[in-house]
């Protein structure tokens, strides 16, 4: 047994001299290393001093008596947890009990029972080496709890208390509190009201029912704080299976939680403008144009790249150049959802991601977009918000971009191959010079340059004056005469020479710009009806094309009227043409409507009348004076089989309801002889006449005025 404690250092203090030197001896005998002091100032002196592990008083000592010292021995730092025994007289209780309350460990009587007193020293030894080790452990354990922000609370089903862990404590903010018993409503009252009724619930059903439980939840600390913390509860039952206490570690796990949120935003975010990345890009790519794919919808994936931005890095250096970045980061975020609200024909983007791709490169999604132009219209936007000047500290800088637009599904079936080809057409758009932007389809590219262009010239054609106006006469195959003639309008374009409506209408349209432009038509046709009118020159009634805009205008009567007045004509000098699809699109709005101008004198024709779905019944609701059989039906009417039958059937229908029939597009005589022969008289086509300008017309209606003559 000595080699468990062969070093452990005695301090022996007693005034017995012959006590002494045999204690002296025995304790050295059993492998002790002793020191002995005659007196309490001595032991004193020597406890100051010295090192050591046990001390051994005698109670009865002049002077300084052994309570007195093992007391003062308390009340320093080195003697408060060190075994001290003291030496009594047998049967002495009262002197035991004065020994244990002055801080004895233990007590040894005499005469002294030398063969046991080293066992009794060493025994003594181990016990206060077993219970520092244990004060040790706990203090590892607190230690680790708190390295862990691992709290605990134990909840009594009796006293309905809970009982905390100093940890828990400082979990709350509450470390300060003088107790560690709480109410379980004070505990809960930290848990955040969104998850107050769940942890409430939890902790009833396993106090009640014995459930245990783990979960995650918010709380508010004393401070203020928001912490994340998971909890993990069991029962505890008695002997008899009662429940006499729920046990919980609760674990403070917001860093955690943070450094997870963290992570997703290094793995899906790009750090300086805090846009997606190519990851997130694909990911959100992917499902967008799976609904595209369900609903057979057109989506793009533009590629910007900024131009030349390696000399800007080299200008303002990389935290000049990360500022550059972020501003046109925001720009782009902002022009996609300038383009959502105003996006031409009304429609909205379900749905839109900027991503950032690289140094100075970004991929946009655009979903459910209207047309390939409609695409090309919004990067055009993009580019020219990137244009804007960029301050930075005092520069100001002029920046541009290219950009590269893939078309969903026509360039490829899924986002990577999208992105792969909006950035080859990047490429192509950056040789053709700065700013520029390009299809990945080639031939998307020529016809939308061109519609782009075009739509710009158009927006000031109308101011510019060189929109103008042609007439094609319509004819009485049997007599040749007039009877009436269609206004067609033309776009002298300045470089392009003249352009057919069929180009420009359609366009007019998309950019909102066909009201104004019927309003155009309508005007400069009353104008010449009034100058012929004032020049004597008689005429026929005019036939005006209404685009469905135009038609659906609330105020439509009151404006025509309006011009009719004002250039002093009458309103059945003016045929209002309406295609049969416009008429169907609003079927009540329209025959209301068709009341309303045919009430105040206007003629009304159904043009291209047979291409859509009119059906009888509704024909019979629309109040109109005239069918307009459309050029397709006239072209193979000649030549028999379905078109001869479609346009006979609508000669018949016309004949039923009293409706005056007019053919247009007739281009040969066979044509108007099998047309004649059917009935249909009223004729307008190539045969008789091509569209001319309207002062060619003019010159026609004089001439025709003086044959008459
Ligand atoms: P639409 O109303 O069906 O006009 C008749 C079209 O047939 C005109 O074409 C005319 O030039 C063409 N045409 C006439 N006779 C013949 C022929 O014998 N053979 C052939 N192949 N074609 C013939 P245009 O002028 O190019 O106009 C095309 C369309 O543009 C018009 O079709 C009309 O829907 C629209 N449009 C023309 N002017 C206006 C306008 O002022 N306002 C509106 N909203 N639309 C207009
Ligand atoms: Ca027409
Ligand atoms: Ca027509």
């Amino acid at each position: 047994m000595n080699e468990h404690t062969p070093r452990a250092r005695l301090l022996l203090v007693d005034d017995d001299l012959i006590l002494r030197g045999m204690a002296t001896q025995t304790l050295r005998h059993a492998g002790f290393e002793v020191t002995a002091a005659d007196c309490g100032e001595e032991g004193l002196r020597l406890f100051a001093d010295g090192e050591f592990d046990l001390l051994l008083i005698d109670v009865m000592m002049p002077g300084l008596d052994g309570f007195e010292v093992c007391a003062r021995l308390r009340e320093t730092a080195r003697g408060a947890t060190l075994p001290i025994l003291m030496l009594t007289g047998l049967n002495d209780t009262e002197s035991i009990e004065t020994a244990f309350r002055c801080g004895a460990t233990d007590f040894v009587t005499k005469p002294i029972n030398w063969t046991l007193l080293g066992h009794r020293v060493r025994y003594s030894l181990r016990a206060s080496a077993a219970a520092e080790a244990a004060v040790r452990n706990s203090e590892h354990l607190a230690n680790a709890q708190r390295l862990a922000n691992l709290g605990s609370w134990e909840w009594s089903i009796d006293t309905e208390e809970m009982t905390c862990s100093r940890e828990l404590l400082r979990i709350l903010g509450r470390e300060d509190s003088s107790s560690r018993t709480l109410t379980a409503q004070d505990l809960l009252g930290h848990v955040c009201e969104s998850d107050r009724h769940t942890v409430r619930r939890a902790r009833d059903a396993a106090a009640r029912e014995g459930e245990a439980y783990q979960h995650t939840f918010s709380i508010e600390r004393a401070d203020g704080q928001r912490r994340t913390l998971h909890e993990q509860a069991e029962v505890q039952r008695d002997v008899s299976g009662r429940i006499v206490s729920v046990d919980a570690v609760t674990q403070d796990i917001t860093e955690r939680v943070e450094a997870e949120q963290r992570i997703h935003q290094l793995a899906f975010y790009d750090e300086l403008t805090g846009l997606a990345n190519r990851q997130l890009f694909i990911n959100f790519a992917t499902s967008a144009l799976e609904r595209a794919r369900r609903n057979h919808g057109l989506c793009a994936v533009v590629h910007v790249d900024l131009d030349r931005f390696k000399s800007v890095n080299d200008a303002l250096g990389q935290d000049g150049g990360n500022a550059v970045l972020s501003t046109l980061a925001k720009r782009l975020q902002g022009g996609i959802r300038l383009a959502d609200v105003a996006s031409v024909n009304g429609q909205r983007f379900s749905s839109e991601v900027v991503a950032r791709v690289g140094g100075n490169a970004f991929t946009i999604l655009l979903t459910d977009i209207a047309s390939n132009e409609q695409a090309a219209v919004v990067v055009a936007r993009l580019l020219g918000a990137v244009a804007q000047p960029i301050e930075v500290g005092e520069h100001s800088l002029l920046l541009t971009a290219s950009a590269g637009i893939s078309l969903f599904p026509r360039d490829a079936d899924d986002a990577a191959g999208l992105a792969q080809k909006a950035e080859q057409a990047m490429y192509s758009a950056k040789k053709s010079g700065a700013g520029q932007h390009h299809f990945f389809d080639e031939q998307m590219n020529a016809s939308t340059r061109q519609k782009l262009l075009l739509g710009s010239d158009l927006r000031h054609a109308i101011q510019a004056e060189e929109l103008c106006l042609f007439v094609q006469p319509q004819i009485n195959a049997l007599t040749g005469a007039m009877i009436a003639a269609e206004v067609l309008v033309r776009w002298r374009h300045p470089t392009r020479g003249l352009v057919l409506p069929g180009e420009f209408i359609p366009l007019a349209e998309e950019l909102g710009l066909i009201v104004r432009l019927g309003d155009w038509v309508v005007q400069t046709a009353c104008q010449a009806l009034q100058r012929w009118g004032q020049a004597g020159i008689a005429t026929v009634p005019l036939a005006i094309n209404l685009s469905s805009p135009s038609f659906m205008q609330h105020d439509l009567v009151e404006r025509l009227e309006d011009v009719v007045q004002r250039f002093g004509i009458e309103t059945r000098q003016l045929t209002l043409e309406i295609t049969e699809s416009v008429a169907m699109t609003d079927i009540d709005r329209a025959v209301a409507r068709l009341h309303a101008l045919r009430g105040k004198g206007f003629r009304l024709s159904l043009d291209d009348f047979g291409t859509g779905f009119c059906s009888l019944s509704y024909l019979k609701r629309f109040p109109i004076h005239e069918l307009k059989i459309d050029r397709a039906f006239v072209r193979d009417a000649a030549n028999g089989g379905v078109d001869a039958a479609i346009a006979c059937s609508i000669i018949e229908l016309g004949k039923q309801f009293n409706l005056h029939v007019i053919a247009e597009g007739v281009e040969t005589a066979e044509q108007s002889a099998f047309l004649v022969e059917r009935g249909c008289t009223a004729h307008q086509g190539f045969l008789y006449a091509r569209p001319m300008p309207l002062e060619e017309f003019e010159a026609l209606l004089i001439r025709s005025n003086c044959s008459r003559l």
